[in-house]
C-alpha cells in the first residue's frame, strides 16, 4: 500500500524539497497550508490525488486533530515554524507557540489518533549556542541564546520524553543551516544572492548586511530532506546532526556569490551594526559523522555550487524586473 505522509510548514523551503523527494518515492502526501501557500494549492490540484491540502495551525489543537484524523499517516514531518532566529526576539511569544508549544499539540496529536505513527521534528543547531565544543554533535551541550534557539530546544527535548514515556517512534534532525533559491529573503545567504543580482542588474547599489564574520555551516536543503526522509526508515528513532561540515563567513558568501558574478564585494558591501543581532551566535560546525554511519547519508551540493545555484536563480527571477 502507498505510504501515507502529513507535512506540516509543507510550502516552506524544505516542505516544498521533501514534497518531491517522497512523491517521487510513491507516497500520498498531505500538506498542511495556511492563508499564503498558493502555489502549494496549484501544485495539489494539478497532482492527480497524490498531493492534498489540509488547512491547520499549529497554534491551534483542534485543527491539527482534524488534520491527523484526515491524514492517518505513517509518517510526519513538522517543519512548520517561525524560522527566523533574527524574528526571533520581537516575536518572541508568537515563535514559542508555534515552535515549541506546537509541537508538544503534534505529539499528542499523533498520540492519541496514529500512535504507530513516525515523527520527524526539525530541531535546530541554534539550540547549541556559542558552543565551546568544535565541531558540535549530538553530545554538544545545548545552550540556546535566543528565544527561537529556546523553543527548539523545548521542542527538542519533549520529543525526547514522547520517545522515552510512550515508546513512540519520534526522531531530531539538528540540523544546521541548509539553503536554496527557495530559502526566504530574510535570511543572509538569500538576502546576498538576491543583492548581488539586484546590483548585477542595476536594480540595487548596494547590500546592507550585520555581521560578516559570523561562520556558518553551510548546506543544500535538497540533500538534508533525504536525511530527514532516512531517519524515519530506521528500525530505532533517534536524534543525527545533519550538517555539511564545512564552515564559511558571510563575507565568504558575499565573496564567492560576487566573484561569480566578476563584482568585487568590498565595493558594494556594507555591515551596518543594526542588523547585529542582540546575541549572536558566531560558530557553527557540525559533525554529522553519524548520520553517515547509520543513515549512509552524504551531502551532495558543496558550498561554491550551493551559492552559484542561488545566484543563477535570481538572477533568473530579476531579469524580468530589469
Ligand atoms: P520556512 O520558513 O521556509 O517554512 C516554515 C513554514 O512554517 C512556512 O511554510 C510557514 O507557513 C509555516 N508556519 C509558520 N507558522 C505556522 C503555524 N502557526 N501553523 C502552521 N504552519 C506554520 O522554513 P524552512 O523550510 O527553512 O525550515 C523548516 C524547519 O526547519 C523549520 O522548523 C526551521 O525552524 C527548521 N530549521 C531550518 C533550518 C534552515 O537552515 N533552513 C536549520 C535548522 C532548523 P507561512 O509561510 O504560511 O507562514
Amino acid at each position: 500500500m502507498r505510504k501515507r505522509a502529513l507535512i506540516t510548514g509543507v510550502a516552506g523551503q524544505d516542505g516544498t524539497y521533501l514534497t518531491e523527494l517522497l512523491l517521487g518515492k510513491g507516497y500520498e502526501v498531505f500538506g498542511i497550508t495556511g492563508p499564503d501557500s498558493g502555489d502549494f494549492l496549484q501544485r495539489a490540484e494539478d497532482s492527480g490525488g497524490a498531493l492534498h491540502s489540509v488547512t491547520a495551525d499549529l497554534t491551534d489543537m483542534e485543527s491539527l486533530l482534524a488534520a491527523v484524523e484526515v491524514a492517518r499517516p505513517d509518517e510526519v514531518y513538522n517543519f512548520a515554524a517561525q524560522s527566523s532566529v533574527g524574528n526571533s526576539w520581537s516575536e518572541a511569544i508568537a515563535t514559542t507557540d508555534v515552535n515549541a508549544m506546537g509541537v508538544l499539540r503534534i505529539l499528542e496529536a499523533i498520540r492519541q489518533l496514529a500512535p504507530e505513527a513516525r515523527l520527524f521534528q526539525a530541531s535546530s543547531a541554534e539550540m547549541f549556542g556559542n558552543a565551546a565544543e568544535m565541531p558540535q554533535s549530538e553530545t554538544t551541550r545545548l545552550h540556546p541564546q535566543s528565544p527561537y534557539a529556546a523553543s527548539k530546544a523545548y521542542a527538542f527535548q519533549v520529543v525526547g520524553s514522547y520517545r522515552d514515556s510512550y515508546g513512540m517512534h519520534v526522531s531530531n534532525g539538528i540540523m544546521f543551516n541548509h539553503e536554496s533559491p527557495l530559502r526566504g529573503l530574510q535570511f543572509v545567504t538569500r538576502k546576498i544572492t538576491d543583492g548581488v543580482a539586484r546590483i548585477k542588474l542595476g536594480l540595487a547599489d548596494e547590500l546592507v548586511l550585520g555581521n560578516l564574520d559570523a561562520q556558518r555551516d553551510w548546506g543544500f536543503a535538497g540533500d538534508y530532506v533525504e536525511a530527514m526522509w532516512l531517519m524515519l526508515q530506521q528500525q530505532r528513532p533517534d536524534d543525527y546532526v545533519i550538517a555539511s561540515g564545512e564552515v564559511h563567513t558571510v563575507r565568504e558568501f558575499c565573496a564567492a556569490a560576487f566573484t561569480y558574478l566578476g563584482l568585487d564585494y568590498e565595493r558594494y558591501v556594507r555591515s551596518d551594526p543594526r542588523f547585529v543581532r542582540p546575541v549572536d551566535v558566531h560558530v557553527f560546525y557540525g559533525d554529522a559523522s553519524k548520520a553517515r554511519e547509520v543513515l549512509g547519508w552524504e551531502p551532495r551540493v558543496r558550498f561554491a555550487e550551493l551559492v552559484h545555484m542561488m545566484v543563477d536563480a535570481d538572477m533568473e527571477r530579476l531579469s524580468a524586473k530589469a
